[in-house]
């Protein structure tokens, strides 16, 4: 019989991993709320042009996109990530700013699939539109700091750098191929090939061979104009003020190419070199524009949710949720009791299990232990005929029998919370 199991670069996350992915999006929820940022549902595929405006020399789009013909004759792609689709949206609702929303969900990347490296990831992340302003970039930056903070990460570093403006980054693009230009011989063949496409994409390169090069190259810092030199020394100022700290790493350019000004990038000193980016972002003044929109600042980013909870396993923090229910109903004369029983608790929001096949008692207690209840009811028989139920303690054993009828406030009084 053929069988089937996942393509490569895609998981099942199964329980009680899959519950602990909610719970991640739970806290990144509330963490955006005091933010002021509300939830936005971008759709999983577009036209194949809005991810086009991520740059056409980008590996994202030249090498990994998931795109398609669909039955219509249209091209489309499956997102590689969705500020692309935030700005379209924008672009197409024309919503008033400052719009401040944030999303969660499932890209599609065409990657070698390696740990912390999957072809179906998800992110989280926020865009703020509208302002062009150093405390937007700085709160963003900030609500990052403040989610990391929550899951318990410790050894989260955060980097930031300027690109400058349009004009400062295009200047600057030119004395770096220059630059490059001059010391070809000494750099990776890989890199040789993306210095023709984009030699920013050079300063990215992690190979050894390119080191030396990558280290001695110009730095942004010296092309920026005043204009974007001042709205970075204010973000950077008001990082301090909040107490998120940062080093400013001046070869900092991000995969894509529509970031302007400042760009950031969160590393896990926990983690192997191969993933240790857990998430990053930047502003990009520009993008809602070349989406067909008027021009419109935005600031955001997107923080791999895979490989931050690879980060939380290497802290030993953010645990996966306890998956016990509440209450575990051995019943002992078929099974009609247990489905009275827990459909009464389940109706008061107790969570209930019990056991099914009417297994042996003992087998039953097995179950009731494995499922980590702290209470255990025992109806057999004699108890049927009496009118009452068995409560039992998991934690120390005790046993007391009560009226059936006043099952949930006796559960409510071992548990606590409301009868
Ligand atoms: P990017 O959208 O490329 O700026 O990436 C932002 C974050 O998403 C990265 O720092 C990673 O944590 C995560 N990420 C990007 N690509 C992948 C991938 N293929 N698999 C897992 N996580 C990824």
């Amino acid at each position: 019989m053929t069988s089937f199991s996942t393509s490569p670069g895609t998981r099942d996350i199964l329980p009680p991993d899959a519950g602990r992915w909610r719970a991640f999006q739970g806290i990144f929820e509330e963490v955006a709320a005091t933010y002021g940022y509300r939830y936005l549902i971008p759709p999983m595929f577009e036209d194949l042009g809005v991810f086009l405006r991520l740059g056409e020399a980008t590996d994202v789009v030249t090498k990994e996109m998931y795109d398609f013909e669909d039955k219509g004759g249209r091209r489309v792609a499956l997102r590689p990530e969705q500020t692309a689709s935030v700005c379209r949206a924008y672009a197409q609702h024309r919503p008033v700013p400052p719009w401040k929303v944030w999303y969660a969900g499932p890209n599609f990347r065409y990657e070698k699939p390696q740990q912390g490296r999957y072809r179906q990831f998800d992110q989280v992340g926020v865009e703020l539109l509208g302002p062009c302003d150093p405390d937007a970039d700085a709160e963003v930056i900030a609500l990052a700091w403040e989610f990391y903070r929550r899951l318990g990460l410790r050894q989260i570093t955060l980097s930031v750098n300027t690109l400058g403006d349009e004009g400062d980054l295009q200047r600057y693009t030119t004395v770096l191929q220059a630059y490059l230009e001059s010391r070809v011989d000494e750099l990776s063949e890989e890199s040789r090939v993306t210095l023709t496409r984009n030699p920013l994409r050079v300063l990215d390169s992690k190979r050894p061979a390119d080191a030396a090069v990558v280290a001695g190259a110009p730095r942004i810092v010296d092309q920026v104009g005043d204009a974007a030199r001042s709205h970075f020394e204010g973000v950077l100022s008001v990082l301090g003020s909040l107490g998120v700290p940062y080093a400013v790493e001046d070869r900092l350019v991000r995969g894509l190419d529509y970031y302007r000004h400042t760009t950031f990038e969160f590393s896990s000193s926990a983690l192997d070199a191969a993933h240790v980016a857990v998430g990053g972002g930047g502003r990009y003044d520009g993008l809602v524009e070349a989406l067909g929109g008027p021009p419109t600042p935005g600031v955001g980013f997107a923080l791999g949710l895979d490989r931050t909870l690879l980060a939380c396993d290497a802290e030993a923090c953010f645990p996966a949720p306890d998956p016990s229910v509440e209450v575990f109903i051995v019943d002992t004369t078929g099974g009609r009791e247990a489905t009275l029983l827990a459909d009464e608790l389940r109706k008061s929001r107790r969570s209930v299990d019990r056991a099914y096949e009417q297994r042996s008692m003992k087998s039953q207690m097995k179950l009731a232990d494995r499922s980590g209840a702290r209470i255990a009811i025992i109806v057999g028989t004699d108890e049927v005929a009496a009118g009452t139920i068995v409560l039992r303690s998991m934690e120390t054993g005790e046993q007391r029998t009560v009226v059936r009828s006043e099952v949930v406030s006796e559960v409510a009084s071992l548990l606590g919370g409301v009868a």
